[in-house]
């Protein structure tokens, strides 16, 4: 039985709107009460699976004499390939079968294997050595375009040919749950005369997608379009903070610096290329039709349903947007083959972003910058709360799956609050 049967049932128990159903078996990094040594582990239903555990007791001997489990990040484990990454997922789903009485008959062997995620620590799970972020939401680079110029000249005309992109800073992605600064910096009214130094105003989110490199390419050899996918480990949900008001002084010539340089967040679950198979849906008709080295055909999207909620200060979380991941422009094959077809070389646990996943209307819009249409229409909460832009210890939440008949393989959440900016 494929580790993506829909029939497949797990000896854990799964509330049907988990986002950790068998077939999912997403990686992360922990720490326990018990046992603070960071080490790897897959979620199922509301428990961590101690793969470090598996591996000592003999039941997950992949790599022979190696301990690819008992690590602070997924590096080594992606590194020995798609092949591991293959048979590990068969071995984790095979131990897990409500019919298999191996681990679930194993009172002892459970008791150290599993752990409650409510109290699991999740750590940032990869060494990033680099982070670049696209832009390929047809809708948001058109919504923004609107704003910056104006609608008759929203999207650029490279935009329909180029995966735009820039390269963003891996030093700062952090873990879902790590606090984010307000930042300071640099940023001029279009009517003053003079710039200001002081904390951005226009605090926003980005709700993104970014995807994992697991098989990386040496300099001077790009990958095709149509191997692409095969060196793509996983995905996890991304918040790009954008300080809006410093992006607009600093962007012309060269692109985003510290108003995107100061935190990004991502959920700490890597849900697998794998575990998404069944959900690859065909992707927006693209005309012109790409050049050559980024031509694609067939199923190349990822119906993922996507939300972002929004919680002020002792306030509930209200959702804020609902957009789809199956509506992007470009797609993963496109943006990999592109970032290296200069010759330019990636490495494994490179994070590339999906740029902010947009619909057309303000509700299905991945940023405040397109909701409030540039603060002009503050956003108006159930319990009467107004935002333009994120104010000191809001909270952001992104979160987001595939629905599949009868269970979600899903990305569970990343989320940040807003500390006030460091005086000067
Ligand atoms: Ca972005």
């Amino acid at each position: 039985m494929s580790p993506n049967d829909p029939k497949l049932k797990s000896f854990v128990a799964v509330a049907r709107d988990s986002h950790f159903p068998i077939q999912n078996l997403p990686y992360g990094v922990f720490t326990t009460p018990a046992n603070y040594s960071p080490r790897i582990g897959v979620a199922i239903g509301d428990q961590v699976l101690d793969l470090s555990v598996l591996e000592q007791a003999g039941l997950l001997d992949l790599v022979p004499g190696e301990r690819l489990f008992n690590r602070p990040t997924l590096n080594a484990f992606i590194e020995r390939g798609r092949d591991t990454w293959m048979r590990a997922r068969t071995a984790i789903s095979d131990l897990l079968r409500q019919e298999n009485a191996r681990l679930r008959d194993d009172a002892r062997l459970r008791a150290r294997a599993f752990a409650p995620q409510s109290a699991a620590k999740m750590l940032l799970p990869l060494t990033i050595p680099g982070y670049t972020d696209f832009y390929s939401s047809k809708a948001h680079a058109t919504n923004v375009g609107s704003m910056f110029r104006d609608s008759a000249h929203a999207l650029l005309p490279n935009w329909l040919y180029v995966p735009i992109a820039y390269n963003g800073r891996a030093s700062s992605i952090v873990v879902s749950g790590t606090p984010v600064l307000r930042p300071n910096g640099q940023t001029k009214r279009p009517d003053a005369q003079q710039p200001l130094f002081g904390s951005s105003q226009r605090l926003d989110f980005e709700l993104e997608m970014a995807f994992v490199v697991g098989v990386g390419n040496a300099l001077g050899e790009p990958i095709s379009v149509g191997t692409a996918l095969s060196h793509v480990f996983g995905m996890v949900l991304m918040n790009d903070w954008s300080a809006r008001d410093i992006q607009q002084w600093e962007y012309i010539p060269l692109g985003p610096f510290n108003s995107k340089t100061f935190a990004t967040s991502i959920s700490p679950w890597i849900v697998t290329m794998d575990a998404l198979e069944p959900f690859r849906i065909e992707g927006p008709v693209q005309n012109p039709a790409p050049l050559p080295y980024l031509e694609t055909s067939g199923p190349q999207a990822y119906d993922i349903h996507l939300e972002a909620s929004l919680a002020p200060p002792g306030k509930p979380a209200a959702t804020i947007s609902r957009t789809n991941f199956g509506t992007m422009y470009w797609n993963i094959a496109q943006q990999l083959a592109h970032h290296t077809v200069s010759g330019c070389n990636t490495r494994i646990g490179d994070l590339m972003g999906s740029g902010t996943i947009s619909g057309a209307s303000p509700d299905s819009c991945g940023s405040l910058l397109e909701i409030t249409a540039n603060g002009t229409r503050p956003l108006r909460l159930q319990d009467g709360t107004e935002r333009k832009f994120l104010e000191d210890d809001d909270e952001l939440i992104l979160t987001g799956w595939a629905q599949g008949k009868d269970y979600r393989v899903g990305f569970g959440e990343v989320r940040g609050r807003i500390v006030a900016a460091r005086s000067f």
